[in-house]
């Protein structure tokens, strides 16, 4: 799950970021209009905060243009304007829930999971594939009915190799949509992450090559 946080608020955001961070979502931070849109542009999110007090252009117009490209990206507003006309513009143009400064973290966090439950019951909620059951509002996995307990992250990395079945996806890869942007693909979390993974896969199927490595190419679950 991948959420950008438009706000120019340094303190506001890197609060947001962190609490975030916390309960498993890769966040991604714009401080301005211009390179929320850039942001946007380059990447996919399930969900972004917006701030509508920005230095350059307005948040509803961030809304409205990110909206001519995306029906699916939820959208909450994230707003010190708490008056009813501000709020009936920012639904009309496509936010999906208003929330008005100061706010309250677990408040806002509610908000989050109840949008993007919302999203996914309209989609496919659950993965079945090569005696895996995986589900994707609970995360949680199990094997021939048996219960594979996963960290956030390897649940992370775990369900976005299943979803891309077949195809081999590189560290680089896996960092962007796992952690966010700015992480290091070199570094050895990576791996240490993946070998953790594959040592319950192991335990629990008994198989050793649900994910294959390939040197140079990154890792792939092939499926049976
Ligand atoms: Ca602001």
């Amino acid at each position: 799950m991948r959420i950008l946080v438009i706000e120019d608020e340094k303190d506001i955001a890197a609060a947001i970021e962190k609490v975030l961070k916390r309960d498993g979502y890769a966040v991604d931070l714009a401080a301005n209009g211009s390179s929320a849109l850039e942001l946007i542009d380059i990447n996919e999110y399930d969900l972004v905060i917006l701030d509508l007090m920005l230095p350059d252009i307005s948040g509803f117009e961030v809304l409205e243009k990110l909206r001519k490209n995306s029906q699916d990206t939820r959208v909450i507003i994230v707003s010190a304007n708490h008056t009813t006309g501000d709020r009936v513009k920012g639904l009309d143009l496509g936010a999906n829930d208003y929330v008005v400064k100061p706010f309250d973290f677990d408040e806002l966090r509610a908000r989050i999971r109840a949008l993007l439950r919302r999203d996914f019951t309209s989609k496919l909620n659950v993965m079945v594939e090569s005696g895996f059951e995986i589900d994707l509002s609970s995360k949680r996995v199990t094997y021939s009915s048996k219960e594979l307990i996963l960290t956030l992250k390897e649940f992370s990395i775990f369900s976005h190799l299943v979803q891309n079945k077949g195809k081999y996806i590189n560290a680089e890869e896996l960092y962007r949509h796992v952690w966010n942007e700015e992480s290091n693909p070199f570094t050895e979390v990576m791996r240490v992450h993946i070998y953790s993974l594959r040592k319950k896969i192991n335990e629990i199927t008994g198989k050793n090559n649900v994910i294959s490595t390939t040197k140079g190419l990154g890792y792939i679950f092939k499926g049976e």
